[in-house]
């Protein structure tokens, strides 16, 4: 019998490391349906696409790594069904047996009908290898939806040369996550480095704009097939309490395809690699036994031309408008927090690197109003003010 991870990305490579580090000297096995052995994904988006980085380096661990530890990793193996009750999973080899499982099998892009012009999708390190090599043809490139993905590659694009437009339906990019104050900042940054946004229109309504390529970016949906073969619950995402156990008292789910009950946030599903990491571990330690919840806030990186930004929390749309923010937007160094009556529910900076460890303290924390928008309150005073 074993520990069992489906799925070979960012959560279930955690997964794996942390059944080690926690000692657990019985069989484990993951297994993934890509070629690689697990890689990082955040770099698909940038160095990769910048040339800074090859995408062979993307890589976590060598086969050695995961030998010396007796982890059996099986590549290019994608799992056909989970039968929970015979404790089985299948994959083209035959069946593998478990006493526990991780379902860890993230999600895939949504994908749009282009014509005109081939297509592309960017989620695995063949993509990124393929659309680097693409990009260095300096190709017009038509970015469908302003989310992180399309506005990361719109900055790589620029940077390698091509003329850059990008089509969103939503009259500003990321307004579902960060509002109008903050979507407009965006624009304003793709603009000045001379992307054409076409804002507030359709691909398919945009008046036709040449293309040598079209890269579709409209978000990802959860692989869910494998937990609903299973019979386990599913709305949106594979249903996990707070200690990400399923509905099946032996099996759990990590990663962007776990619906989490969280303890103050309430029911989320998260598409970001903290996240992934560390619900990874997390899953980990309570497949051992832990039984702990999962507590820790959302939290996001990008990176797109010289603006670095860290993003904690999680912020309901309807308090998107209540932000607060300290600095320079259009400078480009900048301090952001939202609340509801001094409730901190979300925080973000641009460029302002020492401020991470206040947002994190001052997340899911009540403040003073007046103080928290007062935007003369240093943010390092805001958070030693909660002790
Ligand atoms: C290009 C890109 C850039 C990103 N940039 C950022 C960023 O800057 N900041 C940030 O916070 N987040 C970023 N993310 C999001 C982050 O990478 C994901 O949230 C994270 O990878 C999710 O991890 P996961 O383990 O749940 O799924 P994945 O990493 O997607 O791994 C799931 C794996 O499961 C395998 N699998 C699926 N079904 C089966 C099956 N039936 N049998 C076997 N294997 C299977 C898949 O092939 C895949 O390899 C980015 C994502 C992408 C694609």
């Amino acid at each position: 019998m074993s520990m069992l991870v489906v799925g070979a990305g960012l959560a279930g490579n955690a997964a794996v490391e942390e059944l080690r580090a926690q000692g657990y000297d019985g069989h484990v096995v993951l297994i993934g349906a890509e070629q690689h052995l697990p890689y990082d994904r955040p770099p698909l988006s940038k160095d990769v696409l910048l040339g800074d980085k090859d995408v062979a380096a993307t890589g976590l661990h060598d086969a050695g790594w995961y030998a010396e530890r007796d982890i059996d990793v099986r590549t290019g193996t994608e799992v056909s069904r989970v039968d929970p009750v015979r404790r089985v999973v299948v994959t083209p080899s035959g069946e593998l047996g478990f006493e526990k499982l991780l379902l860890a099998t993230g999600s895939e892009p949504r994908r749009l009908p282009v014509e005109g012009a081939p297509a592309a999708y960017l989620r695995t390190r063949d993509d990124s290898a393929a659309l680097r090599a693409a990009l260095l043809e300096q190709p017009r490139l038509t970015i469908v939806g302003g989310g992180w993905i399309g506005l990361e590659v719109a900055a790589a694009a620029r940077h390698a040369g091509c003329a850059v437009t990008l089509v969103e339906p939503q009259a500003r990019p990321l307004l579902g996550v960060l509002g109008k104050r903050m979507g407009s900042a965006f624009a304003d940054l793709h603009r000045e480095h001379g992307v054409d946004l076409r804002l507030g229109t359709t691909f398919e309504g945009a008046s036709p704009v040449p293309a040598d390529l079209v890269l579709v970016a409209v978000g990802a949906a959860p692989r869910l097939g494998l937990a609903e073969s299973a019979g386990l619950d599913v709305d949106g995402g594979v249903l996990v309490d707070a200690t990400l156990r399923t509905s099946h008292p032996d099996v759990y789910a990590a990663g962007d395809i776990a619906a989490h009950d969280h303890p103050t946030l309430g029911r989320l599903r998260v598409e970001h690699w903290d996240n992934a990491i560390e619900q990874g571990r997390a899953a980990a330690r309570n497949m051992l036994g832990a039984d702990t919840p999962y507590e820790r806030s959302p939290y996001f990186f990008t990176d797109q031309y010289d603006l670095g930004v860290e993003y904690v929390g999680r912020v309901p749309r309807e308090h998107l408008d209540r932000v607060v923010v300290r600095g320079d937007l259009a400078g480009r160094r900048a301090v952001v927090l939202w609340h509801d009556a001094g409730r901190v529910l979300g925080g973000m900076h641009l460029n302002e690197w020492d401020s991470t460890d206040h947002l994190r303290a001052l997340v899911g924390r009540t403040v003073d109003v007046a103080r928290l928008e007062d935007t003369g309150v240093d943010i390092a005073d805001l958070a030693a003010s909660l002790s």
